[in-house]
Parts: structure tokens; sequence; C-alpha cells
């Protein structure tokens, strides 16, 4: 028989902004359901030190994570072990379906599915994820004060995580494949008029070097061939972020890139009833801190619609 469960609140993703929503969905006594998909704890399960999370000195990824489920737990949300595979917020409720064969009837949802790193799809690169490798220079920038770094990457965000290096490092190289960078002009002007920048064009990271942690890039010449080595201390890989909205293609509005819009100040997303937090909506901090206050704004939102029914004022702006 099919397993249906109604909810007044389903909250879709465990990252910061999904367990924060939980947290003030079950302090609001909506008693919602968290589905918690194929990475339980999001994206900083994946990482080592977190140093910018308030309240912690430092703290290691999967224990900040495990911390917020705890906590969600402990005020009474229900953490659902599965995943998504569909959702229709065409209905009233709205209907998602699990992996699991699960149905969720839902008054509200939160999405808070993230975002994901591009990556080179290099075997050295991922077993050096955290020890010197890093897709994130607001996170990790500061474990590399007076050291040589590499960016890869040719447009906006890599011209601005180089430049916000050059805040900590002695040196940054910034890697591209081609002879000229998307990133806009401005960008590039003040790039090139930095001193601790250097730039190297036509060539591809086609290798990390180290054991514990970076201590060496491989570089191929992409017009070439030839490979060389240069010797840095860490590498920050900037080409892109994937947002995971798949799932709500052709229902919820997206940018061209696949983020949610939702209205300024608010979490609303151009469904009523429908909140979007986090990585998912969010192409210009992607921080834990970031993401949990959408959650919270997300789920107090949702529980004002609930409350009053009202038709959100917010949302006509998405
Ligand atoms: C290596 C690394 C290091 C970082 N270091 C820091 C740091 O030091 N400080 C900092 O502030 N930020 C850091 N960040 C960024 C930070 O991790 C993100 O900004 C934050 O995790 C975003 O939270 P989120 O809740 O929006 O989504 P995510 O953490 O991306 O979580 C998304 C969640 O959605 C779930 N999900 C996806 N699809 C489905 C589905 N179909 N059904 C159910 N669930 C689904 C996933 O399982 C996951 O639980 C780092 C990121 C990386 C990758």
């Amino acid at each position: 028989m099919e397993d249906v469960r109604r909810t007044k609140l389903l909250i879709i993703g465990s990252g910061p902004a999904g367990y924060t929503a939980a947290v003030y969905g079950a302090r609001a006594m909506l008693a919602p359901i968290l589905v918690e998909g194929l990475q339980p704890g999001g994206q900083l399960t994946i990482t080592t030190d977190v140093e910018n999370w308030p309240g912690e000195t430092a703290i290691m990824g999967p224990d900040l994570m495990a911390k917020m489920r705890t906590q969600a737990e402990h005020v009474g949300a229900e953490l659902v072990s599965d995943i998504i595979a569909s959702v229709d917020l065409s209905k009233r409720p709205f209907v998602a379906v699990a992996d699991s064969g699960t149905v969720f009837e839902a008054d509200t949802i939160v999405v808070a599915t993230g975002a994901s790193a591009r990556w080179l799809g290099l075997e050295s690169e991922t077993r050096l994820r955290g020890r010197g490798v890093s897709a994130c220079a607001t996170c990790d920038g500061f474990f590399f004060r007076g050291k040589h770094v590499a960016v890869v990457g040719g447009g906006n965000t890599a011209v601005e995580e180089a430049l916000f290096l050059t805040n900590f490092a002695s040196k940054v190289s910034l890697i591209h494949r081609r002879d000229a960078l998307r990133a806009d002009k401005t960008n590039q002007a003040r790039l090139f008029a930095n001193p601790k920048v250097e730039m190297i064009w036509n060539a591809a990271v086609s290798g990390v070097i180290g054991e514990d942690g970076v201590t060496g890039i491989e570089l191929t010449d992409t017009e070439t061939g030839s490979k060389r080595t240069m010797d840095v201390d860490g590498l920050f890989i900037a080409i892109g972020h994937d947002p995971a909205t798949a799932l709500f293609q052709g229902q919820l509005a997206m940018d061209a890139e696949g983020y949610i819009l939702t209205a300024p100040d608010s979490t609303a997303t151009s469904v009523e009833g429908v909140f979007a937090a986090g990585d998912v909506k969010d192409k210009l901090y992607r921080q834990a801190v970031t993401a949990a206050g959408m959650g919270c704004m997300a789920a107090l939102e949702a529980e004002r619609l609930l409350a009053h029914g009202a038709k959100s004022e917010a949302r006509e702006a998405a």
C-alpha cells in the first residue's frame, strides 16, 4: 500500500538551510518533516575545519552538521532518510514523491537542496580536497596566509576569488585554459594591477601533487600539450557551481543558471507556499551562516502564511 505522509511543512535538504528551517518550523509547532537527501548534512560534511561559524572558534564540518541535526531532532522535527524524486507544485496540498515510494503531501515546502561546486574531476584533486584543494576562498583563504596559491578559472568568480586571496597569500597564480578571461573588464583591470597576481595562460591543471597537503600542481599547456610542475601550497577551483534544482524545472521561476528566484528580502518563490533557502537560491554569498539565516526566514514565512492564510506580498515580486 502507498505510504502517504501529510505535513504542514516539508523541508527538502539537510544542509544548514534545511536544519535551521527545521528548528524554526518545529518551534513554531508546524511538526515539519525534513527529507535529508543523498548528502545528509550537506556540503560542510566534505570539509575539515570551519572557522567562521558564529560561536565556534574552529569546528570540523561534519561535527557542526551533526550538532545541527541533533538540535533539529531535539526540538521535534522529523528527519527522514530519503531523496525526493519528483514534486507537483500545481496541486494543493503540494505533492512530493520520494525514492522509497513515500508520498509527502505538504501545505508548504522549503526547498533547501543546495548547490555543488564544479570540480576538475582529477583523482588527486578529490584526495586533497580540504587539505589544500578548495572551492571557496571566503571559507579557506585565511588558512593560506603568506603562502602561494593557484586559482583555476576565467570568469568573474575566479577573478574575485583570486583578488580576495591576495589579502592573505604572498602570491596568487590565476590559471586559465585560454589566452583571455571571460570576467568583466573592471574586474580584469583590478586583477592585472595587483602585484601579487601572476597570470598563467593556456594552461590546465592536470594533477595535484602532495600526500597530506598540496605541495604543487601539474600543468598541461592547452596548445602544445607539454607538461610542467609548479610549487604551490593551495589550489582553488573557481569554475562554477550547479544548484540542485532539476526537480523544480518548469515549476519554479529560476535564473539562467538554474538558481531559484525569490522575492526581495524574502524566500518566497514564484509559487505561493514554496520557499527557497540557502545555496539553491544564492550565488553571491554561499556560506553556512547565510544559508542558515535563509532557512530561518523560510520557516518563519511558511508559518506566517499558514497562520494568516495571507497572500504573500513578497511573492508578488518574485
Ligand atoms: C569543501 C567546502 C568547504 C566549505 N567551507 C565553508 C566554511 O568554512 N564556512 C562556510 O560558511 N561555508 C563553507 N562552505 C559553503 C557551505 O558549505 C554552503 O554555503 C552551505 O552548506 C549551503 O547550505 P545549504 O543548506 O544551502 O545546502 P547544502 O549544504 O548544499 O545542502 C543541500 C542538501 O540538500 C539535499 N538534497 C539535494 N537534493 C535533494 C533531494 N532531491 N531530496 C532531498 N534532499 C536533497 C542534500 O542531501 C543536502 O543535504 C563550504 C563548502 C564546501 C563545498
